[in-house]
């Protein structure tokens, strides 16, 4: 190890995003891997889009200028999905009541960016620890550490993956020197596709005001549940959402915050001044203009949803567990490990994600579901 580099920083594990790798020895080479690994959309962006972004960026982007770097107009394009959404979605959220304005709007290269932002904003400098439940999205703990931020970490009821509130609690009275300031939780969570509990969503009320509550909304677009309506309640709490998955921009690293104005600022000043390139921003104003399109993939990815839950439940040794996005979460029972099956679908070519002591599976194209379906019929 060289000898400038911070010494924690040799312990830590890299994130993988292909742990099992996009290329390597699948059984049937020429094919084409079935990518099921990283809940993305299947469908790309429909051509009439990327030629309205390739106009775009032959006549409005400027190359050798910096991009906008107060992205006003996406801001205004996001707040008003957000608040549009939210209505839709029902619950709590009143149209009317909503006042999410550009100034709740915070943009990141990802929320990746924004979720290490975060971090800077409430724990930097021996000032706080992060609680997490695990499983859930290994992010968190990642971005954490390499910031020298301790992670306090509780379980998961077996049954439906609820927080072990009780050790929550217990955890967050407990822990000094940093205490807790923020708790991260995913609604779905990642990998198991759970919606947060009413028990759970109590819990977050209940949090004193000096922690902060992320609530990553990643998946909002499938599970069309959200806790935006509560936001004015509760200035502690910030929402994070993504164009990685529903919106189909993976490619462009678009994420955003949702919250209290003051807690925007903070992120404001943490980020990098041009950390969007000016191309994601267009493509994900292009994207908002056109959701309809974008979005009328998701009544099929639902749909394909059930037909993989009900034929997978079907297989004696797996278990396979509701879900309220676009995966899957199941373990195999007996022989087979988790680790086991991940490098056996790779060899028949689908890539899905090992974590958590369990399989996370990405619902893909009706194609790559059937053959998904065969394929674990085959091992299983
Ligand atoms: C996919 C995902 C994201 C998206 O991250 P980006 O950096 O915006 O691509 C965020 N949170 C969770 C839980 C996810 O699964």
């Amino acid at each position: 190890m060289l000898n400038f580099i911070r010494s924690d920083l040799a312990q830590l594990i890299a994130y993988t995003p292909h742990p099992g790798g996009t290329s390597g020895e699948p059984a049937r080479a020429q094919m084409p891997l079935d990518r099921l690994d990283t809940n993305e959309t299947p469908y790309d962006l429909p051509e009439e889009l990327k030629q309205k972004l390739a106009i775009a960026y032959e006549r409005e982007i400027e190359a050798n200028r910096y991009p906008d770097g107060s992205h006003a107009a996406l801001k205004e394009a996001i707040a008003a999905y957000v608040r549009e959404s939210a209505a839709a979605a029902g619950g709590d959220a009143d149209p009317g009541k909503l006042a999410i304005a550009p100034a709740n709007i915070s943009i990141g290269n990802g929320s990746d960016e924004l979720i290490r932002s975060l971090l800077i904003a409430t724990c930097l400098g021996g000032e706080g620890s992060i609680l997490v439940a695990n499983p859930t999205f290994s992010m968190y703990a990642i971005l954490a550490k390499t910031l020298g931020i301790p992670v306090v970490e509780v379980g998961r009821k077996e049954a439906n993956f609820e927080i072990d509130l009780a050790a929550a609690r217990e955890a967050i009275s407990s822990t000094q020197n940093p205490p807790v300031r923020s708790v991260f939780v995913v609604h779905p969570n990642s990998p198991t596709a759970q919606a947060l509990t009413p028990a759970e969503i109590d819990w977050l009320r209940s949090l004193p005001e000096g922690i902060l509550a992320v609530i990553d909304e990643a998946y909002f677009e499938f599970s069309q549940t959200t806790l935006v309506g509560e936001l004015q309640q509760h200035p502690n709490w910030v929402i994070l959402r993504t164009f990685s998955k529903a919106f189909r921009l993976a490619a462009h690293r678009m994420g955003y915050a949702i919250g209290h104005e003051e807690a925007i600022a903070t992120l404001e000043k943490v980020r990098l001044p041009y950390n969007l390139p000016s191309f994601s921003q267009a493509a994900a104003l292009t994207a908002l203009h056109h959701r309809q399109i974008l979005l009328a993939s998701i009544p099929e990815i639902l749909a394909e949803r059930q037909r993989l839950t009900e034929a997978l439940s079907q297989l004696p040794s797996l278990q396979v567990w509701p879900s309220a996005a676009n995966f899957i979460y199941l373990r195999p029972i007996g022989e087979l490990s988790p680790g086991e099956l991940m490098q056996k679908l790779k060899a028949k070519g689908t890539l899905v994600r090992h974590t958590g002591g369990g399989i996370r599976l990405t619902v893909g194209s009706p194609e790559e579901n059937s053959r998904t379906i065969e394929r674990l019929q085959e091992l299983i």
